[in-house]
């Protein structure tokens, strides 16, 4: 038996994995004791991550390209060079006829580095579009914008260390306990260690994280800004703001001292459905303590004010100065195992290499002048929703999906499906094939998998890992990056681009690609230079910035008080609580809240094949309060139709005390059977998006529940 070293490929905590494996098989799996993230411990998924490798699971497997022209008909296998020669017909002559807009890639949190680097530089440098968008704009991109506007850069500035020394935890939005495990872990050492830490968790529901809380406020779906401007407002009240940090290191706080007049804690307290002593008390811990923490994600991301949810968070921390210590600071979790990477290379339809700004002609230059070609386009691309929604009505004629699946995981299911109905080419490249979008699919082309690739990937504390592969792709298949650039040399000379081509796809190996990465972030916030994979082997993850000629990484970020902003000062953003984008009425009386399970990833196209990762939650239900089943003549286990404006799911139902009466809950994993012309849990989310970050509001919808 040999061990490799890797990453767990589920969610952004990043653990470190020792992969076991004989003659060619994946035997086993455990914790990396010498990974900074998780000192050798996993969750249930990542300890179980073996089995979606095993002999049994190969028929789900995508093994070797497969094409279809007449959509009437199955796929059949084929070769690589007729594949992707296919494509590169198809995307030339689209290109030529309609412009290079009218082709897009959709990609994925679960790319590496390199996958996502040689994607972008295809999309942006050779076709010339901007159209190329991830599924981290489902889970990270308010996070993005968030920081960006009150910080001035795209940079989480805490450390898993700072759980460690902090004297109150504030978590917004997150069921920790399930959806970051490794970390409540962490949280749960370090409440045993320090007695006297409090944890705070907003929540609407009652997770098994806010049950661990010392003080729990379960407020009203989307109504966080109201109960962060309250906050703010009994800090001003009680005089427990920070002013010399407010004076040195902010501006804009008088129009947000304005705005925070309104929102007493009554006022709050009725909007937030939360006692006003609880906001006071938050207020309090949050304020006075020493050092105070925040850790959030998609309970403030997927809202259509997901950006402003995200600033009036960082609000706090800068009225308090609550940042840039040991154990303070406003700290995004990353849903996905390199959502970070993705920011880093600029994978995201308005985003640019090392964290460029796509709207400055300088910036836009410099990636020009690094990619050696003549310019990258200006306007920016098309975001998830808005890209299906093209794909819909004809604009985008034909997509590119890599190790994603659209078909169950944006919202508006029905729009989504009718897009890759009336899409003229569907292109999947995954590790599996019994995706939902996989049915849809002109050609598949197999991509290696968890195990099988070598690369980097940065975690929710910019922490970059080494992933190694331990054993070959299975088949035919082959690494994302290598698919791009073998694309990418076939379509160059039908775009009459290709000597072009030949140039910017002549990577040799992964890490060359690594090398240009590393070089597009010289001198950038997210500098990296002084990295390589040697060093990275050698001496483990390590955090950036890490410029040329350093001796270690930054844990820690805005310790000098110096923003990356015009005047070096970090931003208030005075931002009014706006509803959610739909409300509860007479036709669909219920809020749904949508969120994770502990054992289940995404839309389960791993998970979903390990029998014991079923135990906890066996199916998909309709977790609802016993009065409100009582008032619909419901009974656990009855069999009931959800109804939302945009589509209807029949599923059971399930009373639960962890949500409140007129609120419930969905685990978001389920899909629905694209054969039988059923759709899943997502078919019953809107498609209203945050009009900075252009998130959707996954996390929440009006319904109406009847029984069958
Ligand atoms: Fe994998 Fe996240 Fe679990 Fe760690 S906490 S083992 S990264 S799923």
């Amino acid at each position: 038996m040999s061990e490799t070293k890797s990453t767990c490929c589920y969610c952004g905590v990043g653990c470190g994995l020792i992969v076991e494996h004989d003659a060619g098989q994946i035997t086993g799996v455990r914790g990396d004791p010498d990974h900074p993230a998780n000192f050798g411990r996993l969750c249930t998924k990542g300890a179980t991550l073996h089995l979606t490798v095993a002999p049994d699971t190969r028929s789900q497997r995508a093994h070797t390209p497969e094409l279809r022209t007449d959509r009437t008909a199955a796929r059949q296998p084929t070769d690589w060079a007729t594949a992707l020669d296919h494509v590169a017909d198809r995307f030339a002559a689209i290109i030529k006829a309609h412009g290079p807009d009218a082709v897009a890639f959709y990609g994925s949190g679960q790319w590496l580095t390199e996958d996502y680097y040689v994607f972008n530089k295809l999309a942006k440098g050779l076709i010339g579009t901007n159209n190329l968008d991830t599924n981290s704009r489902l889970c990270m991109s308010s996070a993005v914008a968030g920081y960006k506007l009150s910080l001035g850069a795209d940079a989480p500035p805490c450390s898993y260390t700072d759980i460690d020394a902090t004297d109150c935890l504030f978590i917004a939005g997150s069921n920790t306990a399930f959806a970051h495990p490794i970390v409540f872990r962490r949280i749960e050492a370090a409440r045993e260690a320090n007695p006297d830490m409090k944890l705070v968790v907003v929540d609407p529901r009652r997770t098994d994280t806010a049950e661990a809380a010392d003080l729990h406020l379960p407020l009203l779906p989307g109504t966080d800004i109201a109960l962060f401007n309250a906050m703010l407002h009994v800090m001003l009240w009680e005089g427990w703001l920070n002013r010399d940090y407010i004076a040195a290191h902010t501006e804009g706080f008088d129009a947000l001292k304005r705005l925070v007049r309104e929102y007493t804690p009554a006022m709050a307290a009725a909007v937030c459905g939360v006692p006003k002593r609880d906001i006071e008390q938050a207020a309090e811990w949050f304020a006075t303590r020493p050092a105070t923490l925040s850790m959030y994600c998609q309970g403030l991301n997927q809202y259509a004010s997901g950006t402003h949810k995200n600033a009036a968070l960082i609000n706090l921390h800068l009225a308090t100065g609550q940042i840039g210590r040991p154990g303070a600071g406003p700290f995004s979790l990353t849903g996905q195992p390199n959502a970070m990477g993705g920011r880093e290379v600029g994978a995201l339809a308005n985003l640019m290499s090392g964290h460029r700004d796509m709207s400055d002609p300088a910036h836009r230059a410099e990636v020009a002048r690094l990619w050696g070609v003549p310019e990258v386009p200006a306007t920016p691309g098309k975001p998830a929703v808005e890209l299906f929604e093209a794909l819909k009505n004809g604009e985008i004629k034909a997509v590119w999906i890599a190790a994603t699946n659209p078909a169950q995981s944006l919202p508006d299911q029905a729009m989504v499906h009718a897009a890759l109905e009336a899409a003229e080419l569907v292109v999947v490249q995954d590790t599996y094939r019994h995706t939902e979008t996989a049915a849809y699919a002109d050609v598949l082309l197999p991509a290696s998998g968890w195990g099988e690739k070598e690369g980097t990937v940065t975690n929710s504390e910019r922490r970059i890992s080494r992933t190694h592969a331990a054993v070959p792709p299975l088949g035919e298949a082959r690494h994302d990056w290598e698919i791009a650039c073998d694309f990418a040399r076939r379509l160059g000379p039908r775009i009459g681009k290709g000597d072009l081509a030949y140039q910017l796809f002549g990577f040799d190996s992964v890490e060359a690609v690594w090398r240009e990465h590393r070089e597009s972030t010289r001198g950038r916030d997210l500098d990296i230079t002084g990295l390589s994979y040697a060093k990275l082997d050698a001496d483990g993850p390590q955090q950036w910035p890490f410029p040329d000629g350093a001796s270690t990484g930054r844990a820690r970020l805005y310790e000098d008080g110096v923003f990356p902003t015009p005047s070096g000062k970090a931003r208030f953003v005075a931002t009014d609580y706006v509803v959610t984008a739909e409300s509860p009425s007479a036709r669909y009386p219920l809020h749904l809240i949508t969120g994770r399970l502990r054992d289940q990833w995404h839309s389960m196209t791993r998970t979903g094949l390990v029998p014991r990762l079923y135990n906890h939650e066996p199916e998909p239900q309709l977790h609802m309060h016993a009065e409100d089943l009582a008032r619909r003549d419901l009974a656990d286990g009855d069999i009931v139709r959800v109804r939302s404006r945009q589509g209807t799911v029949v599923l059971k139902v399930i009373a639960s005390d962890t949500v409140r009466q007129g609120q419930s809950f969905l685990p978001m994993h389920w899909g629905g059977n694209t054969m039988a012309g059923t759709l899943g849990i997502n078919a019953l989310t809107p498609s209203a998006t945050d009009p900075t970050s252009k998130q959707p509001e996954l996390k929440h919808a009006a319904i109406q529940v009847e029984k069958l």
